[in-house]
C-alpha cells in the first residue's frame, strides 16, 4: 500500500555496514566532479592516460604498468575473465572477501576454498592446495570481513611457492589504513615479480566509492590483458576528475588515516570491555564476536537497527556469531557503543 507508513521499521541514520568512507572524499575532489559535469557530453577517450600519472605520481610507481577501472571488483572481475576457465582453479582463503567465489563460479573454474587460521588466511595451507590447475591466488590484505593482514613476509612465502604461470592477485583496498610495522605494501612484490598484480581503489580512504574508480598495478603483459578486454569507456568523466583532486589532498587522506586509527583502537577496546571479542583489524572495520548465546549477534544487529545503526552481517555459518562495524565518526561510535552496552545488560 503506497503511502502507508511502516513503524517497525526506523529509516538507517548512521551507515557502519558498508566500508564507506565515513568522512567524504576531499572537498577539492567533490568540486572537480562538479566542474567536470560541463564536459559531460564527451566520452573520457583514454582513462589510464588520465589517471595514471597522477597515481604513480602519488604512490611512486611506474604509470606504465597501472591501468584504471570501475571500482577494484571491475577489475577483479576483468582478471578472473582473462584467467580462469574450465580445468583451472581460483584459490582463496575460506572467510575472504565475499564476492570472490562468484568470480570462479562466472568463468566456470573451481573454487579453492583454504581454510584460515581465525580468520586469518593460512599461507601454509594455502601452499599445500597449489596444484597445476592453480590459475589465480587471491589475496586480500587487509581482509575484508576480518580485517586481518599477511606479513610481507608471509606474502613472499606464499608467492615463492607459486608456479610462474599462477597469478597472485593481491587485493590491498584497505592498504592506507594499516599500520602494522611488518606490513609490505604490494607493489614493490608487483615490481619484482612477472606474476604479481595488486588491485586498489578510491572507495575506501579517497571517500569516493560512489564514484566507482580502482585502478591495477602489474606486469606488462597482465595489464595489456586487461585493458584489452576493458568496456570501451570504462570511467565516468567526473569520476576521474574527483579522483585526480583526490590524489592531491595530502591533508584529507592523512586526516582519515589517523581518525580510523584513533576510532578503531577506542572501539576495539570498548567491545572488548564489553565482553565481546573483536577480530584485531588493519581496515575501516571491525569484525565482534558476541559470544553469549543469549545475546546473539542477530539480536545485537537488530538493537542497532531499531535505533538506526545499521551494521552488517553475513550469511555464512562461520560468521553466524558476528557482525562486523565500520569505522564511524567518534560520534556514531559512541552511539553505537551505547546501543550494544544497554542490548548487553538487558534494557536494549
Ligand atoms: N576488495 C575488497 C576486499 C573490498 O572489501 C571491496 C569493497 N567492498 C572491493 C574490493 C571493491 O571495491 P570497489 O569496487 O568499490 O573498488
Amino acid at each position: 500500500m503506497i503511502g502507508a507508513a511502516d513503524t517497525t521499521i526506523s529509516p538507517a541514520a548512521i551507515h557502519l555496514n558498508s566500508n564507506e568512507s565515513v568522512y567524504g572524499p576531499s572537498p577539492h575532489a567533490a568540486a572537480a566532479a562538479r566542474a567536470a559535469v560541463a564536459g559531460i557530453e564527451r566520452y573520457l577517450e583514454d582513462p589510464d592516460a588520465a589517471l595514471a600519472p597522477a597515481i604513480a605520481r602519488r604512490f611512486g610507481l611506474q604509470a606504465d604498468l597501472i591501468t584504471i577501472g570501475q571500482g577494484s571488483d571491475d577489475l577483479l572481475a576483468r582478471l578472473a575473465r582473462a584467467y580462469l576457465g574450465p580445468g583451472t582453479e581460483l584459490m582463496r582463503s575460506v572467510n575472504g572477501y565475499l564476492k570472490v567465489p562468484n568470480y570462479a563460479y562466472a568463468n566456470d573454474a573451481a573454487l579453492i576454498s583454504v581454510p584460515d587460521d581465525n580468520f586469518k588466511p593460512s599461507v601454509d595451507r594455502m601452499i599445500a592446495a597449489i596444484s597445476e590447475r592453480t590459475r589465480i591466488i587471491y589475496i586480500a590484505s587487509p581482509e575484508n570481513p576480518a580485517g586481518t593482514y599477511l606479513s610481507g613476509v608471509e606474502l613472499r612465502r606464499l608467492h615463492a611457492a607459486m608456479p610462474n604461470d599462477a597469478l597472485l592477485v593481491i587485493d590491498s583496498a584497505y592498504e592506507e589504513y594499516v599500520d602494522a610495522p611488518d606490513y609490505e605494501p604490494a607493489h614493490k612484490l608487483v615490481e619484482e615479480s612477472g606474476n604479481v598484480v595488486m588491485c586498489r581503489t578510491f572507495s575506501k580512504i579517497f571517500g569516493l566509492a560512489g564514484a566507482r574508480v580502482g585502478w591495477a598495478y602489474g606486469p606488462d603483459d597482465v595489464i595489456d590483458t586487461l585493458r584489452r578486454i576493458a568496456l570501451t569507456f570504462p570511467v565516468a568523466s567526473p569520476s576521474a576528475a574527483a579522483a585526480i583532486a583526490a590524489l592531491e589532498d595530502h591533508a584529507h587522506t592523512s586526516f582519515v588515516r589517523s581518525a580510523n586509527l584513533g576510532s578503531r583502537t577506542w572501539l576495539t577496546s570498548e567491545l572488548e570491555g564489553l565482553g565481546l571479542q573483536v577480530v584485531p583489524s588493519q581496515a575501516n572495520f571491525v569484525l565482534v564476536k558476541f559470544p553469549n548465546p543469549e545475546k546473539t549477534a542477530e539480536a545485537a544487529d537488530a538493537a542497532l537497527r531499531a535505533r538506526g545503526i545499521s551494521v552488517r552481517r553475513f550469511a555464512s555459518p562461520a560468521f553466524h556469531d558476528f557482525i562486523r562495524i565500520t569505522i564511524g565518526r567518534p560520534e556514531e561510535l559512541r552511539a553505537c557503543v551505547a546501543v550494544i552496552s544497554s542490548f548487553l545488560i538487558g534494557d536494549g
